[in-house]
């Protein structure tokens, strides 16, 4: 069978398939409306309980980034037109509470279903988790723990909720098999982040699939064979080996510098996202932090964090690389990162809106409380202080003025913090590559966020399904904007990195470092890998690449031209 290879990696073993007792909910008599609707309202506290404990347990094993996913289906036990829809069709229609939510539920999946948007449709697997275990307290009936397994298993289900990966023994658990689900979905992103193999999309692999039955998969292509005869068992252990021999010789590659064989030296860094992500950073030596989204510390709760909260994080994560280098964003909100408390107008076109910088700009007390704390954080590291979507001189100088002004109220105050913090901008917004020559006699750095810097460059929203086949790193438009900055960057003295998912990105890295890039920021499980290619690649002949590639018109050209001369 063949699926979408999810999380890579090769597995062999046995099936456990996870059948979900098919929950019947029916219309029944009932005493009262008023019980009815005590009873849902008791299920649904019953539920918030269980999930706040599932919540805890995920942000000790996997940190904040997976533990938001159960803030998410609090959010959804909360929302009140799911409770208010429930109750009011209790008394209007005198059902029983489990019936009367299970209708309203399902109204509420097959709206996200019927959406175009591929992010979309997956949240409604997170509505039927909440629903599902919502009906089971209701109707007293079990809800499956994973977290008890005897025997090393690779699990089959139609999909695994976000509750099912957080609460199992994941020492047992070779690899997963699901029936629905795409590169986007939760079962996916806990896969690649537990490093275990996955395979998702494959329909209808429970029917196929026996408890017991002999299961091998490959989490890269796709494949998967049940029960297969001694020669294909043979094979997969082979590929096993070779796979893990690989990864293996990954390792020997820690301590080593990134440099071509003609001795150009490059930085390879790590994006995080919270102090969680620091284990990351040191298995895979990262030799530094070139983006720090901090946002996600004002993300997933109900009101500002305080100083000194910022401070310890920011704290946590310079200590613990202590003395490489850490690039610090300042807040990014807006755009798809929304937080709720801060009450922002829904704008027509909230990537082009009030977001990031402008909005530091206009509501300097958030701002200036971020900067204190990363002021204070700085004597425990070696802070670099970045600001996001700059897209113009002006408020470039702004923001160093306030960052002027902060330092002199410390210094007031007798706060210590350190004397030589490098200040640096995003370049992720078209005006600021243009300019980036009189940008660069400013700032101490440059870092490009190609994730930005695409979707204005060529109008494509970044989060558009519909769009996506346009939203193309090889634009050759992107890839002059780029070659322009690194030049800008240079003339005045100053080092370029890249931050967005570009730097990363195999088929990338040989132009950009002939481009002359400087730094290059990614996931951490990218970088030994990167680290690999760069070491097997003479700068001299990456120029002559980048040349080449940037007189050419379009990506197509492009793309067929790199896989030529790699492949
Ligand atoms: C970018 O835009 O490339 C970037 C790194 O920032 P974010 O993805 O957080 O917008
Ligand atoms: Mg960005």
């Amino acid at each position: 069978m063949k699926g979408t290879g999810a999380s890579p990696g090769i597995a062999l073993g046995k099936a456990l398939v996870i059948e979900n007792e098919p929950l019947v909910v029916e219309k029944k008599e009932i005493e009262s409306t008023e019980k009815e609707k005590s009873r849902f309202l008791e299920a649904l506290e019953k539920s918030k309980e269980q999930l706040k404990k599932v919540r805890e347990k995920a942000l000790k094993e996997m940190g904040q980034e997976k533990a938001a996913i159960f803030e998410a289906h609090l959010m959804i036990l909360e929302d009140p037109e799911l409770i208010q829809s429930t109750t009011k069709k209790i008394e209007d229609e005198g059902l029983n509470g489990e019936y009367a939510f299970k209708e309203i539920t399902t109204q509420f999946v097959s709206i996200f279903e019927a959406m175009d948007n591929e992010y979309m449709k997956e949240r409604a697997a997170d509505i039927r988790d909440v629903s599902d275990r919502v009906l089971r307290n209701l109707m007293d009936q079990p809800i499956i723990d994973l977290s008890i397994l005897d025997e090393e298993v690779i699990l089959i289900a139609h999909d695994l909720t976000p509750s099912d990966t957080a609460t199992m023994n994941k020492e047992k658990v070779l690899g997963f098999l699901t029936n629905i689900g795409g590169r986007t979905s939760h079962t996916a992103i806990m896969a690649r982040s537990l490093e275990i193999p996955a395979v998702v999309g494959l329909k209808d692999i429970t029917e196929k699939v026996n408890t017991s039955d002999f299961i091998v998969l490959n989490g890269e292509t796709g494949e998967v064979m049940i029960n297969p005869d001694e020669e294909e068992i043979q094979k997969y252990k082979t590929m096993k080996e070779k796979y893990e021999h690989e990864k293996k010789e990954l390792e020997s590659l820690k301590d080593q510098p990134s440099i071509t064989p003609d001795g150009r030296k490059v930085e390879l860094a790590g994006n995080i996202g919270t102090p969680k992500d620091i284990d990351g950073l040191l298995k895979n030596d990262a030799e530094g932090v070139g983006l720090y989204r901090t946002e996600f510390i004002y993300m997933d709760r109900d009101s500002m964090p305080t100083e000194d909260e910022q401070f310890e994080a920011y704290k946590e994560v310079l200590e613990s690389l202590n003395p490489k280098p850490i690039v610090i964003r300042t807040l990014d909100i807006g755009g798809d990162k929304e937080l709720p408390y801060l009450h922002i107008d829904k704008e027509m076109n909230p990537f082009l809106g009030y977001r990031a910088i402008r909005l530091c700009l206009k509501e300097q007390e958030i701002f200036k409380t971020q900067l204190r704390a990363l002021l204070r954080a700085s004597i425990y590291g070696k802070l670099k202080i970045m600001f996001p979507m700059i897209s113009s001189l002006e408020e470039l100088l702004e923001a160093k003025k306030i960052l002027n002004e902060v330092k002199k109220d410390l210094d007031k105050e007798g706060i210590e913090y350190s004397k030589d913090i490098e200040v640096g901008m995003m370049i992720e917004v078209p005006s600021a590559a243009i300019i980036s020559d009189i940008l660069a006699k400013h700032v101490d750095f440059f870092s490009i966020g190609t994730n930005d810097l695409i979707q204005y460059t060529t109008a494509v929203d970044r989060m558009n399904e519909k769009i996506h086949y346009l939203y193309n790193p090889f634009n050759p438009a992107v890839l002059r904007l780029i070659k322009m900055v690194i030049d800008n960057g240079h003339k005045e003295g100053i080092w370029v990195g890249m931050c967005g998912e570009m730097a990363g990105d195999k088929r990338m890295i040989p132009i950009l470092l002939g481009m002359g890039l400087d730094e290059f920021s990614m996931s951490p499980i990218s970088i030994l890998p990167a680290r690999k290619l760069i070491r097997s690649l003479k700068h001299e002949d990456m120029k002559k690449v980048a040349e080449n590639v940037l007189s050419m018109g379009s990506a197509e050209e492009i793309e067929s031209y790199l896989e030529e001369i790699f492949d």
